[in-house]
């Protein structure tokens, strides 16, 4: 969010396109009266004009007229229930009638609709924005200040977008208190669920604070909520300059799994066994990663996908490097084993030339795929003996899925097919995945996901549905026959498997969807 005067054009503008260039997707701009909401169609010419096209958010509050205008002039309005209508806090009225409280929900509607299709009319999407610490009188005055209140002041201005089938909405729950932050936004999620609901969510921690602080409290709030699988958009508030909000948002996505933009380095914690100075190792690989970065963008590309261990000692080490694609391991005094996998592919190197020995193996060719085409498994290629595979978690928002459904022999060579194919995607896949990621057809679904020895294109765990798409090597007989035993395989292990072509998915996007939303039923 900015920090300037919406009426200040030269500093909205200079910071808009800072947060932009740091990697923000969304700005807010506060818009305290009618002056500032005009303002954000001129900030709003100039930005485009500049060639950044991040959308603009006008943030109201007490004033429903500024909400009609930011309207005509940003991608989205974010409203605040506890004082959209509702006048400020008078801490006055403690008791309201039914007919008292039904006239205030009546003079809410009265007032919303309007906007609502105001937005309608210009293709704005709404944020109903509710805050911990501007609950209205009426609320308060019914359920206190409690996470049933704040989420009842979202419902009642939800309600009135459903029954207008207005659905170009957003609502978001924010508090410092992480624990009535997180709560509130489990509560509200029920409480949509119930009501038939699926408006998606934007998580935050409000007055954060700054430095360690503040990251550690939106990791905790924000970090709790994704691991749940909820939320679709995410603020991390500092009080710092905008722009340094960005790379701790992307780092917690990072965290939970959920966006990887950079390489992840685990390390071990050190102790008695450690065979080299831990913290001057890790910086040293660290350094020769983004030099090589630096200089080699494909590679920069190929190694955001990566997960990198390091290691203090031989003893432990590889064993407690859980799932990471490769280790660097203290093997001796001043010597290093390097690992693909659970694999030692290097063995006693020396510790100065480690670093670039680790980038050159992970530049090297991996083996060639065991099947032609692409780097799909067929069942030829398969080991006798399936892991069986773990139970799958429930459906829907909220439910924790179990991803390990992979054989784990061979988990560590089908972890790098698998990543291949996800960093060169076919037209069709990428296509198809625009539609599929981000819970946007309300369930997870993960790409080029390996399920026992097979790497499936899209899945979703939760449905067990496995959706393929057959390219032109497809056709061929031998490869129609390892399809079919795949697919057999697939559904003994309960999964439905769904396949498409890529023409019905190039050329018809939209039946494909509607196809695969028949089977999330
Ligand atoms: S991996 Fe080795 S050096 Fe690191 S903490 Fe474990 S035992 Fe100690």
């Amino acid at each position: 969010m900015c920090t300037t005067s919406t009426m200040d054009t030269d500093g909205c503008v200079r910071q808009i396109l800072a947060i932009a260039a740091a990697g923000g997707e969304l700005v807010r701009l506060t818009t305290q009266g009618v002056r500032e909401a005009e303002n954000m169609k001129v900030i709003r010419e100039r930005v485009r004009a500049a060639g950044c096209t991040v959308p603009l958010v006008a943030d109201v509050h007490f004033n429903p007229a500024v909400a009609d205008v930011a309207a005509l002039y940003c991608e989205k309005v974010r409203i605040n229930p506890g004082n959209y209508v509702d006048a400020a806090r008078k801490f006055k009225q403690l008791e309201y009638t039914d007919e008292e409280y039904a006239a205030e929900l009546q003079k809410i509607e009265d007032r919303l609709v309007p906007f609502l299709n105001i937005c309608r009319e210009h293709g704005t999407a709404v944020r109903i924005g509710v805050n911990h610490g501007s609950l209205s009188d009426r609320i308060m005055s019914r359920y206190g200040d409690t996470p049933a209140g704040i989420v009842e002041s979202c419902m009642e201005f939800l309600r009135v977008c459903m029954r207008e089938h207005f659905m170009n909405v957003v609502v978001s729950i924010k508090a410092s208190n992480t624990v009535v932050m997180v709560e509130s936004v489990r509560l509200l999620c029920k409480a949509m669920d119930a009501e038939g609901m699926t408006f998606p969510l934007h998580l935050g921690v409000t007055e954060a604070g700054e430095g360690e602080d503040g990251r550690l409290r939106s990791a905790v709030g924000i970090g709790a909520l994704l691991i749940d699988g909820i939320g679709d958009t995410i603020r991390v508030s500092l009080s710092e300059p905008p722009e340094n909000e960005i790379p701790v948002a992307y780092s917690l996505l990072q965290a939970a799994r959920l966006r990887t933009t950079k390489t992840e380095f685990i390390s071990c914690p050190g102790c008695g066994r450690t065979l080299y100075d831990l913290p001057a190792t890790i910086q040293r690989v660290k350094a020769a990663f983004e030099q090589a970065g630096k200089a080699d963008k494909q590679l920069a590309e190929r190694l955001a996908g990566l997960k990198i261990a390091i290691m203090g000692c031989i003893v432990n080490g590889p064993g407690e490097m859980a799932d990471a694609d490769y280790g660097y391991v203290g093997a001796a005094r001043g010597k290093v084993s390097l690992y693909r996998g659970k694999e030692c592919v290097e063995k006693n190197i020396d510790e100065e030339s480690a670093p670039q020995r680790l980038l050159a193996l992970i530049e090297a060719p991996l083996p060639a795929p065991p099947v032609g085409g692409r780097a799909a498994l067929s069942s030829e290629n398969t080991a006798s003996g399936y892991a069986a595979l773990p139970p799958t978690g429930g459906a829907g928002r909220g439910a924790i899925p179990v991803y390990k459904t992979a054989d784990t022999m061979n988990y560590p060579l089908l972890k790098d097919f698998a990543r291949e194919n996800r960093y060169h995607p076919t037209e069709a896949e990428s296509i198809l995945w625009d539609y599929l990621k981000g819970y946007s057809l309300n369930y997870p679904f993960r790409r080029q996901h390996i399920i026992g020895n097979f790497i499936a294109d899209f899945a979703c765990l939760p449905k067990k549905l496995v959706i393929e798409i057959d390219g032109g090597y497809h056709q061929l007989p031998n490869q129609q026959v390892s399809d079919a035993d795949r697919t057999q395989w697939l559904e003994q292990q309960g999964f439905k498997v769904i396949r498409f072509t890529n023409e019905e998915v190039i050329g018809d996007v939209d039946s494909v969807i509607s196809n695969i939303k028949e089977y999330l039923k």
